[in-house]
């Protein structure tokens, strides 16, 4: 199986999601390991005991490492208004240079101190030896992969897909009661005010005999290194079986027309353009945008899918009540 649009992998606690894909799909249990490459020594991660035991060079106990840790950090006055204050009042400059800087650069092509500090939180620290990527209740990979699981949604009577063709708001806003729009915001209004910024990807692929790497994943942090990350796919289905080996070097890049946007880049201190897309769709009537490209929102898979579940619930409601569905149905919430 390979992994065409990167490293996918379902992790959530959120019971609702699990009983609603599982309709759709097996889910094998997945234990997801990923290394970052610093030259020729990989180190675990996220952050934990070992990697820090690795790259001090020192036998820490976990209090120890804590405590070393501690003594690096940047003392702020004020909460971390950005990626890089997050990263060094949380893990100091060296570690932050190491393993964040240069990935940042790379995967959102601006300084870290114009990316969010909450785009930092996504990652743990730990003092412990615990190396699992996601502390959910569970994660999963679907077995016949996520288009097999997203055709079987989609085959339902009440249900039809158009391929090739543009949305296009003039028309059918007129043909369709209700929209519930999931593309970019911006094309939505056919860029009125200008380009929201996306990130795009590439993928290069290569295939070796045998293994490549010691985890599904590797990150390359340094900046000198053109790309993000290496996906090894078969890593990612230990139940399939195979003698060679399809790998992938991931490619950030700014989203331009006919890229496929695959990250909206939001921008700490936020952005009057998105200020004013999301005003205007605020005011049209008969739309509610859902979903990462549509509300601009960095989601994960769990979330956009429990999102459009709560939109749908709020639909079937507003429309019983004679109210008026809101343009941002997760605001609501
Ligand atoms: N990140 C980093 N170094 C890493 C992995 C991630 O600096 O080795 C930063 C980077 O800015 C990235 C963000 O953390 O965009 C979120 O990482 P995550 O693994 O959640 O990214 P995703 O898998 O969603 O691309």
């Amino acid at each position: 199986m390979k992994h065409v649009h990167g490293p996918h992998i379902f992790h959530s606690d959120d019971e609702e999601v699990w009983r609603f894909v599982s309709r759709f799909s097996q889910f094998e249990t997945f234990d997801f390991k990923v290394n970052a490459q610093r030259g020729e020594r990989l180190y675990p991660l996220p952050i934990n005991l070992d990697t820090l035991r690795l790259f001090f060079g020192k036998d820490f106990t976990a209090a120890e490492a804590e405590d070393h840790v501690r003594t690096c950090t940047v003392q702020l006055a004020y909460p971390p208004r950005n990626f890089e204050e997050q990263a060094l009042s949380t893990v100091g400059p060296k570690l932050y240079e190491a393993f964040f800087k240069g990935y940042t650069q790379k995967q959102w092509g601006r300084d870290p101190k114009e990316i969010p500090a909450s785009v930092f939180r996504r990652l743990p620290l730990r003092f412990s030896q615990d190396r699992t990527y996601f502390h959910h209740s569970r994660v999963g990979m679907p077995r016949d992969g996520y288009t097999q699981m997203i055709s079987r949604i989609l085959d339902h009577p009440s249900i039809s897909v158009e391929f090739n063709s543009t949305f296009k708001r003039s028309s059918d806003q007129r043909e369709f009661s209700h929209i519930f729009y999931t593309g970019e915001l911006d094309a939505f209004f056919e860029y009125e005010f200008g380009l929201l910024p996306y990130r795009s990807l590439r993928f290069e692929d290569f295939r070796v005999d045998g293994d490549f790497q010691a985890s599904p994943t590797v990150n390359f942090p340094d900046v000198g290194i053109p790309y993000t990350r290496i996906t090894e796919h078969k890593k990612f289905a230990p139940w399939e079986n195979h003698d060679r080996s399809l790998c992938s070097r991931e490619y950030s890049f700014e989203c331009g027309p006919g890229d496929t946007p695959y990250y909206p880049v939001n921008l700490a201190g936020g952005s009057a353009l998105l200020d004013s897309y999301r005003q205007a769709a605020n005011n049209v009537a008969g739309v509610s945008f859902i979903g990462r490209l549509a509300t601009f929102r960095y989601l994960d898979m769990d979330v956009a899918i429990s999102e459009a579940m709560g939109a749908s619930s709020t639909f079937l409601e507003t429309v019983q009540s004679g109210g008026t569905m809101p343009a941002f149905p997760h605001a609501q919430a």
